[in-house]
């Protein structure tokens, strides 16, 4: 039996591809909630809530998507984790397989078959969830050997994208973040144990 529906703020929902780290190239369905606790400089995120979704309502919205692969993100999933645990029992149910972009400030994984933590500590954002499946830091020339006292089954260094305007806006600055993908590959290289992740969705020109 699925259920009780308990309202999420939703952001948007749509079917793309997963265009970073372990997944990347994968067809996948995005379900982003909103709101995040931290406030990155970075964040290209949208945050203006559009929707208030019972579970049951978002379960059957992307029924008619041809995919079966899930992506729970944000903002930040787990300020929402009641409403979002309930939604990952009823995609069990109907055969999804489900994915977590959390910032790993909080230890609740809402029952996910994948988690991709993305620490943000330069906000001051504590962080946690140390076991995963996947980490994925934007590379910002951070001590990577503090980031290796952890468990995660991959490891993924991605490149910033640099905006002419602030909280993404503008366009992306070619030459500033070819920059920053060249220093990303040099870090990779420089320290095996990672992985380069490109945003694929944006060379592809996809959502
Ligand atoms: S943790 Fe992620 S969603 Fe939240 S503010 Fe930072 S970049 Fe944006």
């Amino acid at each position: 039996m699925e259920n009780q529906p308990r309202p999420l703020n939703i952001t948007e929902i749509f079917h793309s591809i997963q265009g970073e780290g372990f997944h990347a190239g994968t067809s996948a369905i995005f379900i982003r909630g909103t709101g995040c606790n931290l406030a990155c400089d970075f964040c290209d995120t949208d945050f203006s809530p559009r929707e208030r979704l019972a579970p049951l309502e978002i379960a059957d919205r992307i029924a008619s998507f041809p995919c079966r692969f899930v992506v729970l993100t944000g903002g930040e999933p787990t300020i929402q984790a009641p409403g979002f645990r309930a939604l990952v029992d009823i995609l069990h149910a109907r055969g999804y397989y489900v994915t977590l972009e959390t910032n790993g400030s909080s230890p609740d994984t809402l029952g996910a078959d994948w988690v991709t933590v993305s620490p943000k500590l330069s906000q001051k954002g504590k962080w946690v969830l140390k076991r995963a499946q996947e980490l994925k830091l934007v590379y910002e020339s951070q001590e990577l050997g503090f980031y290796e006292d952890s468990e995660f089954d991959h490891y993924f260094l991605q490149p910033k994208e640099i905006r002419t305007a602030p909280w993404g806006g503008g366009e992306r600055d070619v030459a500033r973040t070819r920059a920053e993908w060249d220093k990303t590959a040099k870090a990779v290289m420089a320290h095996p144990r990672w992985k380069l992740s490109i945003q694929l969705h944006k060379e592809l020109g996809v959502r």
